[in-house]
């Protein structure tokens, strides 16, 4: 329900929960995030309020540059750890956020299962990291582009992929989605007050564009995959 997503010199971790406090009206029954370190995505997530993802996080802290966060509205799969999102593939090579439903998820699962993909939760969004994983042509943005051309239903995802350690894709369908512009760092969020702390120059993103974003570069495609050139929105009212 709730979408945050960091890139930067900063501690992703820190930016993440304070994202996830500031769309906590929204309401949700879990939150998670996901962070690389050390050469892998590392996932914490946990049923109920933030406050027992802080718990955990204490325990098993997660530190790195790049992460992605959400709080999660179940609509396919009970509220529970499992289902909670983050999502990844069966290695974690593409770990995924979203808000919405999949709506053809469940034949999407029988094929992949076919394939020998074994899935850890009862939700519609994992289909989207194995699809990822079975799709991957080693080249992050056009793997996600195969990807998007076989989902069905509203969205707004965004993706990681441990072979792209500087880089985060997001897209949306349907389902708000905004990019916040830093000084060497960008923001990602479903809502604006989840970044305004940070920066007041906003991109909003049209349903099906894509945007590949780093800490100091957002490039933004159209469904075809042509560049699009974004105005920036400046935001003016305080959260
Ligand atoms: N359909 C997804 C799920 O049930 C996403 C729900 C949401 O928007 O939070 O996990």
């Amino acid at each position: 329900c709730g979408i945050v997503g960091y890139v930067g010199s900063g501690n992703a971790t820190n930016f993440l929960i304070d994202g996830l406090r500031r769309l906590e009206y929204r309401g949700y029954d879990s939150a998670g995030i996901a962070v690389y370190e050390n050469g892998k995505i590392n996932i914490e997530k946990k049923q109920g309020r933030l406050v027992n993802l802080e718990n955990e996080l204490k325990k098993h802290p997660l530190q790195g540059h790049i992460g992605i966060g959400h709080t999660r509205w179940a609509t396919h799969g009970k509220p529970s750890d499992r289902n909670a999102h983050p999502h990844g593939d069966c290695h974690n090579h593409f770990v995924v956020v979203h808000n919405g439903i999949i709506e053809n998820y469940l034949t999407l699962k029988k094929d992949l299962m076919e394939k020998g993909h074994v899935f850890k939760s009862e939700t519609d969004t994992e289909v989207v990291a194995h699809l990822l994983e079975e799709l991957d042509d080693g080249n992050f943005l056009s793997t996600v582009r195969k990807m998007l051309s076989i989902i069905e239903g509203s969205y707004s995802l965004v993706i990681m992929d441990s072979s792209y350690p500087d880089t985060i894709i997001c897209t949306k369908k349907n389902n708000p989605l905004i990019i916040g512009l830093g000084k060497g760092e960008n923001f990602i969020a479903s809502d604006i007050p989840a970044v305004i702390n940070h920066t007041r120059d906003i991109y909003i993103l049209d349903d099906e564009e894509v945007a590949v974003v780093k800490a100091d570069q957002v490039s933004i495609l159209d469904r075809d995959g042509k560049p699009v050139k974004k105005e920036i929105q400046k935001v003016t009212w305080s959260a």
